[in-house]
């Protein structure tokens, strides 16, 4: 006899109870083989002062045993210092991968996108969800966008392994390359690297504001998109809105040896209670998880019993349309009529097949070894506050020159205003100095510390400084506009 998958399961706040129920008396009905345990988190967990997090240290042991989490939308209470439950648990547990399928069901729901059928793979960890910021000067606020090589090559190659393990045939890459040369960059660059072993699979790359727009008004000419953190996220809402309803979208967020899956949408506190709520994407969250534990099977079965059901017309409110749909239902009947379908197949909408998928989810190979680098420390850039003019500037700083490092320009937001500066130039409070070693010659750490001396006494007070490093002879560093 096939073992049961312990997976844990939390009802969430809002709605959650409401299509929690439903999603599970599908399972059951569908004979689905899941050993369940259920934790509390959210707005229970947050108002009882047990944790800032909105989950208890016996929940993250329960988690840790089971490592399946399926979750129902939780109420994220505003202010008071709460952090949120969903980017603690991501974080926390490694889910570096968002994967949300958003795909139209024309003609059973109304859609100005019939042949839309995409999924988003959303990097989950890395960009500016760092969260790291500083307040540079009075004027100017800065955060760091951290992009990482192994962090890109595990998500660009997820994507791909989930073209080939879920029949797509194309994967699509946004960045902002153009601007952002080194970071997104790199995305882009370890994007056309991996995606040279899968040469199956039609690839191409798009600047993400374009792309960005393309999902919004041709969303039928993608298929996998793979992204970094911010663009995932403003692009996969962008494709779940278009798709018709919020309330149809399950998502999943994927780690090495963890999966947690739970609806698109949120808790709907304007409907919560009076089970109306459409159980749909928790739904599909599950089906989910069912081929991520290799119950193919049994995912097959409810996928296409609910497609049967969307198509019979049985729709609940916020889909509801006169001459399209058939019964307009609660909650509770649109899990009996799915119940009922168990089995069946859509006539009309195209059915489900899962196969290829293996048990515990689509497997990584470990990253690649790549030889160490030789690194060359060849300048520094120096950031300090000046309320006076770039030319005053650059004579106050040149008193404190006089060894190896040479001051070579200095910047304002980005743009060059040392030498050669434009007088239409617009300069805030905080401005970048940048020095090289003289005739390209190595910079020694103890020659930018006394730098830095020398500039604190002649009362130039530094804010922060960075290393300019070549790697194998390749500059680790922009230059700025306008240099
Ligand atoms: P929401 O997704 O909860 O609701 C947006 C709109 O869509 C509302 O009008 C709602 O009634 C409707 N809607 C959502 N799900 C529906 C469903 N299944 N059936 C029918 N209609 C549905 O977004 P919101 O109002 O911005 O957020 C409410 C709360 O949810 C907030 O506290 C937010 O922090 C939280 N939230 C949680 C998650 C999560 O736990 N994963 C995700 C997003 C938002």
């Amino acid at each position: 006899m096939t073992q049961n998958t312990p997976i844990t399961v939390a009802r969430g706040d809002g709605i959650g109870p409401e299509i929690m129920d439903e999603t599970l008396r599908i399972l059951d009905a569908a004979s689905a083989r899941l050993d369940i345990s259920e934790i509390t988190i959210g707005k229970a967990v947050y108002e009882s002062g047990q944790s800032d997090s909105g989950i208890t240290d016996a929940s993250w042991d329960e988690l840790l045993r089971t490592r399946i989490f399926l979750k129902a939308p939780i109420t994220t209470p505003q202010g008071g210092g709460f952090k949120s439950l969903n980017v603690t648990v991501r974080k926390t547990l490694g889910l570096f991968a968002n994967v949300r399928p958003c795909v139209s069901y024309h003609p059973s729901i109304e859609t100005d996108h019939p042949g839309m059928d995409l999924v988003i793979v959303r990097e989950n960890e890395e960009d500016l969800y760092g969260g790291i910021e500083y307040r540079q000067s009075q004027d100017v606020m800065a955060a760091l966008k951290l992009i990482s090589r192994p962090g890109t090559e595990r998500i660009v190659r997820y994507a791909f392994e989930y073209a080939r393990a879920n029949g797509r045939k194309k994967v699509t890459c946004m960045t902002k390359d153009n601007i952002m040369k080194l970071s997104d960059g790199l995305f882009h660059s370890v994007f056309d690297e991996i995606g040279a072993e899968y040469p199956d699979i039609e690839q191409n790359h798009m600047i993400i504001d374009i792309g960005a727009a393309k999902v919004a008004s041709a969303p039928h000419i993608f298929d996998v998109i793979v992204l970094p953190n911010l663009y995932g996220d403003i692009v996969s809402d962008i494709a779940a809105e278009v798709t018709g309803s919020v309330g149809l979208g399950g998502s999943c967020n994927i780690g090495q040896d963890f999966g947690m899956f739970e609806a698109v949408h949120g808790s709907a506190p304007d409907i919560a209670g009076q089970g109306i709520a459409n159980p749909s994407g928790l739904l599909l969250g599950a089906v989910m998880m069912l081929t991520h534990i290799g119950q193919n099977d049994v995912a097959e079965k409810i996928h296409n019993g609910w497609l049967k059901t969307i198509e019979d017309g049985f729709h609940t409110g916020e889909i509801y349309r006169e001459g399209v749909s058939t019964h307009k239902v609660g909650t509770k009947e649109f899990g009996d009529a799915v119940i009922e379908r168990l089995g069946a197949k859509p006539e009309i909408l195209k059915p489900v097949v899962y196969e290829g998928a293996s048990e515990g989810g689509i497997k990584l190979p470990p990253l690649k070894i790549r030889p160490p680098q030789k690194t060359e420390r060849v300048g520094v850039d120096i950031g300090l506050n000046w309320s006076g003019s770039p030319d005053d500037l650059a004579a106050k700083v040149l008193e404190c020159v006089n060894d190896n490092l040479e001051l070579s320009m200095i910047s304002n937001r980005g743009v060059k205003v040392w030498p050669e500066g434009k007088p239409d130039t617009f300069c805030a409070d905080n401005w970048r100095l940048r020095f090289l070693g003289k005739d390209g010659s190595t910079v020694l750490t103890s020659q930018v510390v006394a730098l830095m001396d020398r500039m604190n006494q002649n009362d130039l007070n530094f804010t922060k400084s960075v290393m300019l490093n070549t790697f194998d002879g390749v500059k680790g560093f922009s230059a700025a506009q306008g240099e």
